[in-house]
């Protein structure tokens, strides 16, 4: 049963019921606590045995066969595509370009909308908290191009300044001469949520277009990519209870015909003859090569659970979950923990970056292990957003609709000891 928004729905629900992994124990017999959602996700059972089910009954490679297993194969891939656009409110199937990951979606972009739309001179504006994959192909386009990177500023609690007195860069005059827009819907290390709708519509308004970075968002919060109006929106499965090695690009059919194939062979062609080719249509032209199949239909598997549990719970089980973790570390903060991100369950997802003491991330992360706390140290692949706020590292937590209140007492008491060994006051 669901309970009202903001109830504690994963105890309600008994949704670590669903997830294998989380009855396991760890080598010290200690119980998982998994609060590395961010980096991946768990799965459902249901989605193991939809992976298990494909090679098992079904397994045939698609779009070719006219035997029964490879039409049920087929149906159940393209099934997998429509549920992803349905989820995401996107137009049309077609829509929907699977990809191996957020990652070779936004490459995708960059080779193809890129290679063909963009100039020497033309400004691509992301923000300064980008994932490295939503910079990196950006940093690579500008050198192909002669294009320039811009940056959206972000202040010391990682919350974009778009026209703040205290930049003179402010989003208007950041986007004068601006071809594209990439910009993260959520920050994978701080947990901020962006105003991407106003983004997209000021970069709209002088003729840019704007791909988002939903990596973090779309496991976390109901998408709606035309309510945001956005041109292009990348995900990965692995990080939405699906498996890894399948993501997507969703893309607005006008930009997608207008682009050029990606990567070329088998499956996205309509006719080849030694001299040239013609391509595929949509979604066909970007998907070359025999898909990946298992993890596609898997996916949808994964989408289902979401859908059924609810978007909108998801988000409100998180930010109830946010409340109480803020509620439960600010005892701590006297003895030194330090929070990053803006510490508003309303203004990010779930996400907790912090420090403690001077206790190095890594350090603290090990000694949780010892706990079975699961959480990430490092730069989390965003190493210029940690030199912008002059850090070397942080510890991460990140929660997902299978944690609950004792995961973040878990948390807390494995801080506590860490405080101990380092004899914190
Ligand atoms: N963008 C963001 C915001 C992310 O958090 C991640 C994964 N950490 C990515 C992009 C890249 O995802 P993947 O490695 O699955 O391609």
């Amino acid at each position: 049963m669901i309970a009202a928004a903001g109830g504690d729905l994963a105890a309600e629900r008994d949704v670590r019921a669903d997830f294998p992994i989380l009855h396991e124990r760890t080598s010290r017999g200690k119980r998982l606590v998994y609060l590395d959602s961010a980096a991946t996700s768990q799965k459902p059972q249901v989605v193991i045995d939809a992976l298990d089910r494909y090679y098992r009954r079904y397994n045939a490679n698609i779009h070719r066969g006219v035997y029964e297993i490879a039409a049920r194969a087929t149906d159940a891939f393209e099934e997998a595509r429509a549920k992803v656009a349905h989820f995401l409110n996107a137009g049309e199937p077609a829509e929907i370009i699977w990809t191996r990951n957020a990652t070779e979606a936004i490459n995708l972009v960059a080779w193809s909308w890129g290679g063909a739309n963009l100039h020497a001179g033309d400004a691509i504006l992301v923000s300064e908290l980008e994932h490295h994959s939503n910079l990196v192909p950006w940093q690579l386009l500008a050198e192909r191009t002669g294009a320039r990177l811009r940056f959206i500023p972000v202040d010391d609690r990682g919350e974009l300044q778009l026209d703040t007195l205290d930049t003179l860069d402010t989003l208007d005059t950041l986007l004068e001469g601006c071809a594209l827009v990439a910009i993260a819907h959520v920050s994978n290390t701080l947990g901020t949520i962006l105003p991407v709708a106003e983004i997209v519509a000021r970069a709209h308004a002088v003729g840019a277009v704007v791909l988002v970075d939903g990596a973090q968002a779309a496991p976390h919060m109901p998408v709606d990519v035309r309510a945001l109006d956005a041109d292009f929106y990348v995900l990965s499965a692995h990080k939405m209870l699906g498996p890894t090695g399948i993501g997507m690009l969703y893309g607005k059919r006008a930009l997608l015909e207008s682009m050029p194939p990606f990567l070329s062979g088998g499956d996205m062609i309509r006719s080849v003859s030694y001299e040239r080719s013609t391509f595929n249509e949509l979604p066909w032209k970007f998907e070359a090569g025999t898909s990946n199949i298992a993890d596609a239909i898997a996916f949808g598997t994964a989408i289902d659970y979401l859908a059924a549990y609810g978007m909108e719970n998801v988000r409100a089980h998180e930010r109830a979950l946010l409340a109480y973790a803020f509620d439960r570390l600010a005892a701590l903060e006297k003895r030194g923990l330090v929070l990053y991100g803006p510490h508003d369950p309303d203004r990010c997802s779930g996400v907790i970056s912090m420090n403690f003491a001077d206790i190095h991330a890594h350090d603290l992360a090990s000694i949780l292990d010892t706990e079975g706390v699961c959480i990430r140290a490092g730069h989390h692949c965003t190493m210029p957003l940690m030199g912008r706020l002059d850090l070397a590292a942080t510890a991460r937590a990140s929660f997902y609709l299978y944690n609950d209140r004792s995961d973040v007492d878990s948390l807390v008491a494995g801080l506590e000891k860490a405080a101990a060994i380092f004899r914190l006051a």
